[in-house]
């Protein structure tokens, strides 16, 4: 039977097992009586069947008297009746409460001391399968059953016996599936308040309850510790050769994450106390597991978040989105766990990794779009880009902006389900009834990806985090251009006015700034003879010279033209000269300039900055002196 057909078949079988009809049977199990109690007369209005004497008669009991006037729910509170010890367990309602008689079980009255330091134990485990495991040997221990289970529900609500504590001779179920229909919805909303069940006996007839007045159909049995189960359940337990049961819930946040069953091959009761006792035990585990869960789940996000801050980090100060992605020592791959990436930047397509082919890659990009898709079963949800890529069923595409995306694959791998019997329709005598073999049973699917889990939501973040650091990126290079000069890249006129006042203010007493202004001589007829590319190419192996035979301190910024301008700080002015003459003579050697050789002469003026000097009567000094040394022949400096 193929995957699809048996999700149906399951479908089908949840959705009838959900109408149910699982608080109202009007029937209890037999070893306890129940009564129904008008609460203003404390007339009997319901009696079990084993207990038809009494109906009609006014509930006199003082203890179960003074529970029924508080109004509240209490502790089972012990009472004799007809010479025997009951535990009576009240359900107070608004004109009728529920009185339950169980019969005290003598002798196990210690038992719940076992439960108080089996908690205090637990408490201390921090390991998720440890505290199982550790939690079902001693609950077995405690309650003497043959079997203790520990579930755990899954998303999609079938279960997992994820520990156990068995006696030897008993088949083991550790590890085994069951599905979600076993325990049909409306069960599982009851577990969520009423956190335990008995089933003593599965051989059990059960009592119908009896009424004069009302209907006892109409009773609400949900709560109540005698409710009787469904016959499809009493059947089930005894396909999988269980007598008698008793449950506990872990719930969290109002969800029945898993639970613990005990099981037993002869019918066997636990007393209220314990049982209660032993809910607790089943909170407190579901708390821990919990909690475990909380911090797995964090521990594991700081470090995925500081894997993707080392890997984005390096595009910080490069553009290189494709060596930061894919050709360091750590990758993506590392974040996003897959068998292969391909990464879309501009018109360029880049993979690491087992891929589909580029044309199949292209293809499922363009088809995505800019939406966000993640499946690992992708015949199913986009059986269109299924063709393409049959061989990778799990994909996650993530959208960067204006066609980029980052696209992880994975191949198909065999998932082996060992059930707790087959769950299929061949296992069972029609669609509601329960399983006839429990043997383990294993399913192999080879259609779908390893699911990825936590891995959807890295990789979204993951292409937040590189938009993001992108979108810097392209910041940090606008906020660079503004203050650089684009034909030569050295500092501009913007730049040039903010540093100057800068070094004024940081200037010392003890040392200069100097000023050097550079104006090229005649270069109009560099243009003029050789055309405006030569003139480019003379300009940018000026700038080249200049920085060349200037320090490295000193800041060289192109005013516009053929205007340069050094900024020499920390400088006397004799070694301010020197760096002047040094650069007039450099820039003088001839320069090959787009297959022509060319010479051009500079002139150079040099200021040094006194304690009135603003930035811009420096530059205005400095041009004045730039012209002196024009004036006085070109190809030289001047102060
Ligand atoms: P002078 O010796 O008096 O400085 O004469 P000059 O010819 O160098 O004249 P000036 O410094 O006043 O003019 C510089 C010329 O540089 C003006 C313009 O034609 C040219 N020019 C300005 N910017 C550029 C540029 O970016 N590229 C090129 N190729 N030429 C430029
Ligand atoms: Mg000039």
């Amino acid at each position: 039977m193929s995957d699809r057909l048996r999700a149906a078949d399951e479908q089908l079988r949840l959705e009838q097992c959900s109408r149910e009809p699982i608080r109202t049977p009007g029937r209890i199990q037999s070893h306890g009586m129940l009564f129904v109690v008008d609460n203003s007369t404390h007339e009997i209005v319901v009696a079990s069947e084993n207990a038809r004497r009494y109906l009609g008669t006014r509930l006199d009991h003082p203890q179960i008297v003074e529970a029924l006037d508080a109004g509240t729910v209490v502790d089972p509170v012990r009472v004799t009746f007809d010479d025997e010890q009951f535990d009576a367990i009240i359900h107070p309602g608004d004109t009728t409460s529920i009185v339950e008689l169980e019969q005290t079980i003598v002798g196990v009255e210690y038992a719940r001391t076992s439960v108080v330091s089996a908690i205090q134990r637990l408490a201390f485990i921090n390991d998720p399968e440890e505290l199982r495991n550790t939690a079902a040997e001693l609950i077995r221990s405690i309650t003497g059953f043959d079997r203790v289970m520990v579930y755990h529900f899954h998303d999609d609500g079938h279960g997992e016996v994820v520990a156990e504590s068995r006696a030897d001779d008993m088949a083991p179920y550790l590890g085994l599936h069951f599905p979600a229909s076993d325990i049909p919805s409306q069960a599982r909303h009851l577990y969520t308040t009423k956190l335990s069940r008995a089933i003593v006996s599965t051989e059990d007839p059960g009592l119908d309850l009896l009424a004069d007045s009302i209907e006892p159909m109409s009773i609400d049995l949900g709560a109540t510790e005698l409710r009787m189960v469904s016959p499809y359940h009493l059947a089930y337990m005894r396909n999988m050769g269980q007598a008698s049961t008793v449950s506990f819930s872990k719930v969290k946040d109002g969800v029945l994450i898993g639970m613990i069953t005990c099981a037993h091959r002869t019918p066997r009761r636990l007393p209220i106390l314990l049982r209660r006792a032993l809910e607790v035990l089943a909170t407190q585990l579901a708390f821990q597991l919990d909690s475990m869960e909380k911090i797995r789940v964090l521990r594991h996000e700081v470090e995925v978040r500081e894997r993707r801050a080392a890997l984005l980090s390096p595009l910080f100060a490069s553009d290189d989105v494709m060596s930061a992605l894919l050709r360091g020592s750590a990758t993506v791959l590392d974040l996003v766990p897959a068998d292969g990436v391909a990464v879309r930047h501009g018109d360029k397509t880049y993979t690491l990794g087992t891929v589909p082919p580029a044309t199949a890659i292209r293809a499922v990009m363009d088809a995505v779009g800019d939406n966000h898709l993640a499946s690992h079963v992708l015949g199913r949800v986009r059986p269109d880009l299924a063709e393409l890529i049959p061989d990778y069923p799990g994909l996650i595409v993530v959208p960067l902006g204006s066609g980029d995306c980052i696209t992880f694959f994975r191949r198909a791998i065999t998932h082996v389900v060992d059930w707790l019997g087959d769950p299929g329709p061949q296992n069972r005598a029609d669609a509601l009834s329960p399983r006839l073999s429990f043997e383990a049973w294993r399913e192999s699917v080879a259609d779908s990806g390893d699911p990825w889990g936590s891995a959807v939501q890295e990789a979204i973040d993951l292409g937040e985090a590189l938009k993001g650091a992108m979108a810097r990126r392209a910041e940090a290079r606008l906020a660079e251009l503004a203050l650089h000069d684009a034909l030569t890249g050295l500092r501009n006129r913007r730049f040039l006015a903010e540093n100057l006042e800068r070094a004024l203010v940081e200037r010392q007493q003890a040392d200069s700034v100097s000023l050097l202004f550079l104006d090229l001589d005649g270069f109009k007829s560099v243009n003029d003879s050789y055309g405006h590319d030569a003139g480019d190419a003379v300009i940018v192996e000026v700038a080249r010279r200049i920085v060349a035979n200037s320090r490295t301190a000193d800041a060289v910024a192109r005013l516009g033209g053929d205007e340069f301008v050094i900024v020499c700080e920390h400088t006397t002015p004799q070694e301010a000269h020197l760096i002047a003459e040094r650069i007039v003579r450099a820039v003088g050697k001839p320069i090959d300039a787009k297959g022509v050789t060319v010479t051009v002469t500079a002139s150079c003026g040099i200021v040094t900055a006194d304690d009135a000097s603003s930035g811009a009567r420096l530059l205005e000094a400095a041009d004045a002196a730039m012209y002196r040394a024009k004036a006085e022949g070109r190809n030289r400096v001047a102060t």
